[in-house]
C-alpha cells in the first residue's frame, strides 16, 4: 500500500500556520483527555485535535479492517499491534477525510463538534502503555566525550562500542509526558576525595536529549528480527528526555550501568510521529570505523535528518537555547538497535520504547547533555537572566524541540516541556 498521506501537496481545510509540526502530511497518533473527560485515541492537524474514537463510531474508516473499541483506549497498543497495514490505511483515510478537497466532514457540523478539540481543551496522556524500555547509547561523539571526562582521552571508547550497539534495560514507571514536573532526586553520593557515601538531594541533575522509538510485536521467544525487516516493526518515534543524576551515577554504575541515577524520570513528547511520516527524511548514517558483524550490516539509508534542539527556562526568565543538534549523527540507527536486541531471541512487544542513547553532534553547541555542554560543570553556561548554569537547578523548565523539514514540508514532534521541582516532600 502507498503512503498517500505524505503527499506533500495536499492541503487541510483545516487551519495549519506556516511553521506549524502538524501540517496534513504528518499525522501523527496519541492519546487525550476530552473536554468532556472522555479518553481517546487521537491525531492534531495543525492546533486541532482529532478524536479518532468519534470518526470511527461515525463511520469515517468504513472499509479498513478495525475493532469498533480499537480507539476507545487509554493506549494505542492494540491499535498498533494491527501492524504497518493497517496503520498506513488509517494514515491514508485521515488524510483524504481532512484534505481541502473533500468537503464530506467539513461541511457536517454536528459531526466536527464531536470530532474536533482545541488543543486547550485536551490534555495529553501517554501514547503507550509501555511494557519494556530500552536505552541505547549510539552516539559516538556523546559516548566519546563522556570516556574522555571519566576515563581516558586516549582510549575513550571502550573496546566493544564499535562492534554493540550497547544498551540497558530502563525502567518504564517513571515515564512520563511532556508538562509532569519531576522531583530533584536524592541518593547515595560521594563526596570528591572521599571514599565514603552521604546521602544527598542529588545536585548534578542534567538532561539527556534523545529519541525513542515504539515497536510493534515483533518476534517469538528465541526469534532474531533480521536487520533488514526491522523497520517493519517500528510504529513510530518520539522526543525522550532521560533525566539523570550524574553524581548518583558515577557513585552507582559500576560494574552493573546505570540504575537509580536514571530511573526517577524520562520525559518523552505526546504525538508519535510514525516512521511512514518520516520516509521523506531519511539520510544515510556515518561510515562503520570497524566492519560490523552480518547481522549488523544493512542497506541503504536508515538514518532519519531530524534537528532537535534544547531549551532551559529559568523560573523568571526567557529561555535559552543550549543545544543544537540531529539525529542523523547516530552512528547506530534504529534497525541495528532492533536487530542487535533480539539476535539473542529477545521477544519484542507492541508498546516497547528503544531509546538512541544522547544525542550529541560534533561541535560543541550540538551536545545533548549539560555535562557535555558545560564539561563536567566546568564551563557553566550564562543564562538569559546572567545567572549561571552548570547543572539543571530547582524550577527550571527544560525544553527538548524537533522537526523535519525538506523541500516546503515540516514534520514536527512538537515538544517536551518538564518543569525541575525541589525533593519530594510529604
Ligand atoms: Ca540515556
Amino acid at each position: 500500500m502507498s503512503v498517500s498521506a505524505n503527499n506533500p501537496d495536499r492541503t487541510s481545510w483545516l487551519h495549519v500556520s506556516k511553521n506549524s509540526d502538524f501540517p496534513i502530511q504528518n499525522i501523527p497518533f496519541g492519546v487525550f483527555l476530552t473536554r468532556d473527560d472522555i479518553i481517546t485515541i487521537g491525531t492534531r492537524i495543525g492546533d486541532t485535535a482529532i478524536d479518532l474514537g468519534a470518526l470511527h463510531q461515525l463511520g469515517y474508516f468504513d472499509g479498513i479492517a478495525l475493532t469498533d473499541d480499537i480507539f476507545l483506549q487509554d493506549s494505542l497498543n492494540d491499535f498498533i499491534a494491527d501492524g504497518r497495514k493497517t496503520w498506513r490505511a488509517v494514515r491514508n483515510r485521515i488524510a483524504e477525510i481532512f484534505d481541502s478537497n473533500n468537503k464530506t466532514l467539513k461541511n457536517n457540523t454536528k459531526h466536527k463538534e464531536r470530532i474536533l478539540f482545541r488543543l486547550d481543551e485536551i490534555e495529553m496522556q501517554l501514547p503507550v502503555q509501555i511494557g519494556d524500555y530500552t536505552d541505547f547509547y549510539s552516539s559516538i561523539e556523546h559516548a566519546t566525550n563522556v570516556g574522555s571526562m571519566f576515563r581516558d582521552p586516549d582510549n575513550a571508547l571502550l573496546p566493544n562500542w564499535l562492534h554493540i550497539p550497547v544498551g540497558y534495560h530502563g525502567r518504564s514507571s517513571s515515564i512520563i509526558p511532556s508538562g509532569i514536573p519531576v522531583h530533584r532526586p536524592q541518593g547515595q553520593i560521594l563526596p570528591p576525595n572521599s571514599d565514603t557515601p552521604i546521602f544527598s538531594p542529588s545536585k548534578m541533575v542534567d538532561f539527556e536529549l534523545e529519541m525513542a522509538f515504539i515497536t510493534t510485536d515483533a518476534n517469538d521467544l528465541g526469534e532474531p528480527i533480521p536487520i533488514g525487516e526491522a523497520e517493519e516493526y517500528i510504529f513510530g518515534l518520539v522526543m525522550l528526555n532521560d533525566w539523570s543524576a550524574r553524581d548518583i551515577q558515577k557513585w552507582e554504575y559500576v560494574p552493573l550501568g546505570p540504575f537509580l541515577a536514571k530511573n526517577f524520570a524520562s520525559s518523552i513528547s505526546p504525538w508519535i510521529v510514525t516512521l511512514d511520516a518520516l520516509e521523506p527524511f531519511r539520510v544515510p548514517g556515518p561510515k562503520p570505523l570497524k566492519k560490523q558483524l552480518p547481522y549488523l550490516q544493512y542497506k541503504g539509508s536508515k538514518s532519519y535528518d531530524i534537528h532537535l534542539e534544547v531549551a532551559i527556562r529559568p523560573k523568571s526568565a526567557k529561555e535559552l537555547v543550549v543545544s543544537k543538534t540531529n539525529f542523523k549523527y547516530m552512528y547506530w540507527n534504529m534497525s541495528q538497535q532492533l536487530a542487535h536486541h533480539t539476535i539473542n531471541g529477545c521477544p519484542v512487544n507492541s508498546g516497547d520504547m528503544m531509546g538512541s542513547g544522547t544525542i550529541s553532534g560534533p561541535t560543541p553547541d550540538s551536545y545533548g547533555s549539560m555535562l557535555e555542554l558545560t564539561w563536567k560543570g566546568e564551563k557553566p553556561i550564562i543564562l538569559k537572566d546572567g545567572k549561571q548554569r552548570t547543572f539543571i537547578e530547582d524550577f527550571d523548565t527544560v525544553i527538548m524541540r524537533g522537526h523535519c523539514e525538506k523541500d516546503g514540508t515540516r514534520i514536527g514532534f512538537g515538544e517536551i516541556s518538564t518543569q525541575l521541582l525541589p525533593v519530594f516532600k510529604k
